[in-house]
Order: C-alpha cells, then sequence, then structure tokens
C-alpha cells in the first residue's frame, strides 16, 4: 500500500492507501445537496488530466494546442494545473489543516476556485484541495507536486476477480428516495460519448430491455433511423457469448481493466452499473441475516418508481465526447455542437 507524504518535510499526509481506477463520476456536479465522498476509504485514484487552476479560456488557447492536449473540440476553458493529481476520501487524509484564506466556495463548502486550500500541519506547504461544496462529491485531490508516495508495509487488497465482482452489490439506477441515480446519470452519459464514435454515425439497433431503457431515447433521437445499422449488446462476465458489433463491456473498479470481448468496438461502463444492467432482472436471493433461521432467503425490496424521467448529464457527455479523436467528424462535431448550444430538440438532458 501506499501512504501519501509531504514533498516538504516527509510527513505523512494519509493513511495507507490502494490504488482503484478514477471514478467516472470524479468530477460531476449534481444537484444542489452535498454529494457522498467520492472515494472509498482506503483508497486512491489517480487523474491522468490536467485539473485545477490555472485555467485558460478555449479562444486564448487555440484548436491545434488544445489537440495537443487530448481536447478535441471547443470548451469553455482548459485547466493548465498538474496532471496526476491524487482523489483520497476526506477520513484518510492525515495531518493538514485548512488555509483559511483559499476556503472560498460557492455555497455550502468549499470548492477549488483557490487551487490548494490544505496545507501540511507540519510544515505549512499547500499540499491539497478540499472539496466538499453542494453539488460536488466530497473527496481530497493531493498536489502530485506537493506530495510523495512512500510504499508501506502493509497489505495491499487483492483485486477481486470478474466472478468475485458479481456478488459486490449492484448500483440501483433509483436512489432510495426515488430520484435517478447521479452516478447512472454520469456513466451513461459517458458512455453515450463513446457509443456514437463507435457507431461511425449509423443506427444503433438495441434489443428491448434495461440497455435500450438507457440509451434507446438518445440513441434514437441523436442517429440516423435508417439503414445501415450496428448493433449494441452486453458483453461480459457470465454472460453467453455474443456477437455484435457494439460491446457494452464491464470496467474493473480495482484495476481499470476492460472486460476483453473481442468485438470490433466496446464502450466500457463502471462494473456495478453494468452488473444491474446485466442480471438485476435475474437476481440472486442471498441467506437472510438477523437471526431468520438456516435455508431462509431473501430479495432486497424492489426499486421505488423513479420521480422523473432519465436524464443524461450534459456536462459529463461534452466533457467525455470532447476528448474523444472522433468528434473531429463533422457528424459527430454538428451532435457535440448541438447538445452543447441546446441547439437540438432533446429532452432528455439536463
Ligand atoms: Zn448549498
Ligand atoms: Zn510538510
Amino acid at each position: 500500500m501506499i501512504v501519501f507524504t509531504c514533498a516538504g518535510c516527509a510527513a505523512s499526509l494519509t493513511v495507507p492507501v490502494s490504488q482503484v481506477a478514477l471514478p467516472a463520476h470524479a468530477h460531476q456536479q449534481y444537484g444542489h445537496e452535498p454529494l457522498p465522498a467520492l472515494m472509498e476509504p482506503r483508497t486512491y485514484a489517480v487523474d491522468p488530466e490536467p485539473s485545477g487552476p490555472p485555467w485558460r479560456r478555449w479562444e486564448e488557447v487555440g484548436a491545434e494546442e488544445a489537440e495537443a492536449r487530448g481536447v478535441y473540440a471547443p470548451t469553455y476553458a482548459l485547466s493548465y494545473g498538474p496532471p496526476g493529481t491524487v482523489a483520497v476520501a476526506l477520513g484518510d487524509v492525515r495531518g493538514t489543516v485548512l488555509i483559511p484564506e483559499r476556503c472560498d466556495g460557492h455555497c455550502c463548502g468549499l470548492d477549488s476556485r483557490n487551487g490548494p486550500n490544505l496545507a501540511c500541519a507540519q510544515c505549512g506547504h499547500a499540499v491539497a484541495t478540499l472539496i466538499d461544496d453542494c453539488s460536488y462529491w466530497q473527496v481530497v485531490w493531493l498536489d502530485p507536486r506537493a506530495v510523495r508516495p512512500l510504499d508501506v508495509d502493509a497489505p495491499a487488497r487483492r483485486a477481486l476477480s470478474w466472478e468475485e465482482l458479481r456478488e459486490q452489490p449492484e448500483r440501483p439506477p433509483v436512489e432510495p428516495i426515488g430520484a435517478w441515480s447521479p452516478v447512472w446519470e454520469a456513466t451513461v452519459s459517458v458512455a453515450l460519448a463513446h457509443l456514437l464514435a463507435a457507431s461511425g454515425g449509423a443506427r444503433v439497433v438495441v434489443p428491448h430491455g434495461p440497455v435500450a431503457d438507457a440509451f434507446r431515447p438518445a440513441l434514437d433521437a441523436l442517429l440516423p433511423a435508417e439503414p445501415p445499422t450496428r448493433s449494441l449488446a452486453l458483453a461480459g462476465p457470465g454472460l453467453p457469448a455474443t456477437v455484435t458489433d457494439i460491446a457494452l463491456v464491464p470496467q474493473h473498479p480495482q484495476t481499470g481493466e476492460i472486460w476483453p470481448s473481442g468485438t470490433e468496438a466496446a464502450v466500457p461502463l463502471v462494473a456495478d452499473v453494468w452488473m444491474h444492467l446485466a442480471f438485476s432482472r435475474n437476481r440472486r436471493l442471498r441467506p437472510a441475516s438477523g437471526g431468520l433461521p438456516d435455508g431462509v432467503y431473501r430479495d432486497d425490496p424492489p426499486l421505488p418508481p423513479p420521480s422523473g424521467p432519465f436524464r443524461l448529464d450534459r456536462q459529463m457527455f461534452l466533457h467525455a465526447l470532447a476528448r474523444l479523436p472522433e468528434v473531429r467528424q463533422p457528424w459527430l462535431r454538428t451532435m457535440y455542437d448541438d447538445v452543447r448550444s441546446r441547439r437540438a430538440n432533446l429532452p432528455f438532458w439536463w
């Protein structure tokens, strides 16, 4: 496992943590409530992209330089902060103090507008940014310029096998209060960007079922109704092999590995969402706990009905699509511009 230490004085800044894949919803903004912690306890994830201030406007940067930075369509501004920031749970951070003059936020808490707002308690160097404002997933981003990873002698978490992942809780699409899950909205929006790029602009045919429920309204509205067509189906552990043009495959939450489907095009989905799409209609019962006799099985209570129609997260979609080189193709760029400017009559976006 790794302990992150201060680059200035070597003080420990976290408990021992193991690396996992960066959650797809890491930079999502959603609703007006403080959101839960982004990271599971004792884990960390690295964002390979530049993040945080300074920001430069698209007009200043220009298409050529943006492309060299992996952004292929206009966006409001690009971060010129460091790549490789490290996300950890607030509860796993040690030995830091707030920097009072950098504790601005939009509403209920702190956002990242002033750069790092946490300093090493021992030497005073700015080392991290706590984000806990409403609409944001609560997270501490360690500044890669100010911390060092230190290998420590603690047993690392073993990566679960794909079969073991099937035993992990699925992520239901609707929260107990009846709202759509923000993680689902982010995941489906990012996957839709990849799906459009993989479609080549052809109609995508989805068989009836949970995948169609999540993707078909947007696919049907955005892509032509006539042939040629490309097929879309789930592929992954526990499912029979299938022949499809585009496979929706799970991404391992710990290793980031994408299920090797062998198809021409594969679109990854975070594993707990994928598991729900693949298996929710065939759920396995679990032995009951709480003093019930052996052999008594239970199922989770049914999901509440959602309080409104499923909506895609426009910002997550645009962020993902702008980073796919395919967006330079005119048909996809037009789609990007339409969604960005809200020109298209697409009722399923926030
Ligand atoms: Zn607020
Ligand atoms: Zn220090």
